[in-house]
């Protein structure tokens, strides 16, 4: 019998390279699971949101066997052999179809995206959690997405993990392939955000386009956005940050992860 919420965690992806690599934002995701796993136990499933699957309309995977999506062009072909064989959970898309009511259904067209095992196969190496990705709706507000978050709330007492997957800053139109830290805009909003989250600003968060470089560090919705649903799902908890950290100029790898120490 579990006693405890599950927590709720945000990461920054990047590069899909991040599969492969062995970095300190690698080491900072394989710390994480470490401390999921010694606080909590193994979560039961894990419903996760990629910034690689946006859609219009909210739609969740329902299949038991998901295939893998290569979702990413004119990389090694050693990140197309990388495989993340996690199974799906039929119990947990049954559970966020109740949770959701109409405003959801199943789709199995795509699967477990890089937005998805890029990170996770670095949090939770062995592959034997199962894995539900639910898409990101592009035509819901900020507002909803975050009531959206709060209605799977519940899923965090029954031993799943909510695990969203984007970047607080993506602008792959200004990286800087030989930068390995941010530019001043990059770190500006970065380190805006950071703070509004620590101190549970949501609204501020919400209100992301009127945050100052909010046009460089979002130049489109959807990298930001898995952060609304998590805020929605933790209210009123104050985040553990991690990997904060800029790279690529444009690309933050910052991460907030709820409800755990
Ligand atoms: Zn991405």
């Amino acid at each position: 019998m579990r006693d405890q919420k599950m927590p709720v965690i945000f990461s920054g992806h990047g590069s899909p390279m991040l599969a492969l690599e062995d970095t300190e934002v690698t080491r900072g995701l394989r710390t994480l699971g470490k401390n999921i796993i010694e606080q909590f136990g193994k979560p039961r499933a894990i419903l996760a949101l990629s910034a690689h699957w946006y859609t219009r309309g909210t739609y969740v995977q329902g299949t038991a066997n998901p295939r893998q999506v290569y979702d990413m062009y004119g990389f090694p072909q050693e990140l197309y052999d990388f495989k993340y064989p996690a199974k799906g959970s039929p119990e947990l898309s049954s559970r966020i179809l109740t949770l959701l009511g109409d405003q959801v259904s199943v789709n199995d067209t795509w699967g477990i995206d890089h937005g998805t095992w890029t990170v996770l196969c670095h949090v939770f190496p062995d592959a034997d959690i199962p894995v539900v990705q639910l898409s990101i709706d592009a035509t819901l507000s900020a507002g909803d997405i975050y009531q959206l978050g709060r209605a799977l709330s519940p899923l965090r007492e029954e031993g799943y993990l909510i695990f969203a997957s984007g970047n607080v800053v993506h602008n792959l139109r200004r990286v800087e392939w030989d930068n390995p830290g941010g530019s001043p805009e990059c770190a500006a909003f970065n380190q805006a955000i950071t703070a509004y989250v620590t101190r549970r600003e949501d609204g501020k968060v919400l209100d992301y386009p009127a945050v100052p470089h909010a046009v460089y560090a979002v130049p489109t919705p959807e990298h930001f956005l898995p952060l609304l649903y998590v805020l929605g799902a933790a209210q009123g908890e104050k985040p553990l940050v991690f990997n904060n950290h800029c790279e690529l100029g444009a690309i933050a790898m910052t991460g907030y992860a709820f409800g755990m120490n």
